[in-house]
C-alpha cells in the first residue's frame, strides 16, 4: 500500500552508473543528469562534501583528509557506501522539484558484461538502498544498441564496441540477446595513464591524467592517415623539477596509446572470429558500431576499418546512447523483460 503511494509520487529512471560519467534518465522528460561519477569525502568527519562535477574538480588537489573518490572500477561498484550515496543524491535531485518526500522510483540500470553475482548484487543493492523500489539490469551492450536503435529482436547479426572510462565491451547481439562478447578492464583511464607514462619516459615530463585526457581528446590518433596536429602542454621537468612548456604532437599520443588501442583492435577481430558466420555476414553488411566516450577518439573508428575490412559508424551522442538505451527500455518494461540480465525482487 505506502509502496504504491510512494511509487505514483516517483518518476521512473534510466541510469548509466559509468567508470567515468553516471546519466539519469527520466521517462517522459529524457536525460536530467549527467555527471562525472566522483564523489569527494571529509575522511575526518566521514561527510560526502562534493558529489559529481564539484567533486571531480577536486581531485588531485585536495588536503590530505579530503579524497575524491571514484566509486567504480573497471564498470564494477569498488566503493559501495560511495555509491550508493551518490545515486541516493541523484535521485533525490530528480525529484526535487516535484517535492516527493520519499522517492520510491524503478530503476533500470546498465551494467558491465560478464560481471559476477557478487558485482552485480553489488550495483543492485546500492540502488536499492538508495531508494529504488524494483531494480532491472540490463548488459551494457544491449542498453547501448537500443540506444543506438539498432534493430536487436532481429535475427541478424549487429557488432557494438562501447568504450568508456574503466571497460571497453564488445558484443555481437542477435535475437535481444549476446551471442560472443568479450569484456576488457581497458579504455578511456587506461589511455589517459598510456599518456602519462609516455611524457614521463619519452619527454622527462610529468603530468597528471587529466592534462593526459585533454591531450587525448584534443589530439589523439590512432590512425597514421589522421592528421598530424600539435599542442602545447605544460607540467613539470623530472631533470630540473621545474615547470616546463613543451609542443606535443599527435604522433607522440598514438604512440603512446600504441599498445591499448592494438589490444582492443585485437580483440574485435577475435570476437569476429568466434562468431557464428551467417552472423558476421550481417555484420560485414551492416558495420561495426561504436559507442562510449572512447567512440569519439581521433582516427579509432578508420583504424578499426583498416584493420578488419568492416565500415565502422558511431552514433549519434556516443557519450548519451547507454542511458537513452536504459530510458527507451523504461519507457515499455514490460514489453521488454525478456532482455533483462536480473530482475530484483521488489523493497517494500
Ligand atoms: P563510462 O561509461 O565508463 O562512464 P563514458 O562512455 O562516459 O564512460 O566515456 C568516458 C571516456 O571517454 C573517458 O575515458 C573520456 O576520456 C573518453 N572521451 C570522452 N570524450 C572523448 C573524446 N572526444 N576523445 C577521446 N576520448 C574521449
Ligand atoms: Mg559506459
Amino acid at each position: 500500500m505506502l509502496k504504491n503511494i510512494f511509487g505514483k509520487f516517483s518518476k521512473d529512471l534510466g541510469v548509466d552508473l559509468g567508470t567515468a560519467n553516471t546519466l539519469v534518465y527520466v521517462k517522459d522528460k529524457g536525460i536530467v543528469i549527467d555527471e562525472p561519477s566522483v564523489v569527494a569525502i571529509n575522511e575526518k568527519t566521514n561527510q560526502i562534501i562534493a558529489i559529481g562535477q564539484e567533486a571531480k574538480i577536486m581531485i588531485g588537489k585536495t588536503p590530505p583528509h579530503i579524497v575524491a573518490t571514484k566509486p567504480l572500477t573497471d564498470g564494477i561498484v569498488s566503493d559501495f557506501e560511495a555509491a550508493e550515496k551518490m545515486m541516493k543524491h541523484f535521485i533525490e535531485k530528480v525529484h526535487r522539484e516535484t517535492f516527493t518526500i520519499m522517492p520510491r522510483p524503478r530503476i533500470v540500470i546498465s551494467i558491465p558484461l560478464g560481471i559476477t553475482e557478487v558485482e552485480r548484487k553489488a550495483v543492485e543493492d546500492a540502488a536499492l538502498n538508495a531508494g529504488a523500489r524494483q531494480v532491472f539490469l540490463i548488459e551494457e551492450p544491449i542498453a547501448a544498441a537500443i540506444g543506438a536503435r539498432l534493430p536487436i529482436s532481429d535475427a541478424a547479426g549487429n557488432l557494438i564496441v562501447d568504450i568508456g572510462g574503466g571497460t571497453t565491451e564488445i558484443a555481437v547481439i542477435s535475437l535481444g540477446g549476446v551471442v560472443t562478447w568479450r569484456s576488457l578492464k581497458l579504455a578511456g583511464d587506461e589511455l589517459n595513464k598510456n599518456i602519462v607514462t609516455f611524457m614521463k619516459e619519452r619527454h622527462n615530463l610529468l603530468i597528471g591524467e587529466k592534462t593526459a585526457e585533454d591531450l587525448k581528446m584534443k589530439i589523439g590518433s590512432c590512425c597514421e592517415t589522421d592528421e598530424n596536429i600539435s599542442t602545447k602542454v605544460k607540467g613539470r621537468d623530472l631533470l630540473t623539477g621545474l615547470p616546463k612548456e613543451m609542443d606535443i604532437t599527435s604522433v607522440d599520443i598514438r604512440e603512446a596509446m600504441k599498445k591499448t588501442i592494438y589490444t582492443i583492435v585485437e580483440n574485435i577481430k577475435s570476437t569476429i572470429e568466434e562468431t557464428p558466420p551467417e552472423l558476421v555476414s550481417d555484420i560485414f553488411e551492416k558495420g561495426i558500431v561504436l559507442s562510449g566516450g572512447g567512440a569519439l577518439l581521433g582516427g579509432l573508428d578508420e583504424r578499426i576499418k583498416q584493420e578488419t575490412g568492416i565500415p565502422v559508424s558511431i552514433v549519434d551522442d556516443p557519450l548519451t546512447c547507454v542511458v537513452r538505451g536504459c530510458g527507451l527500455i523504461l519507457e515499455d518494461i514490460e514489453a521488454l523483460k525478456d532482455i533483462f540480465a536480473v530482475s530484483t525482487h521488489e523493497r517494500i
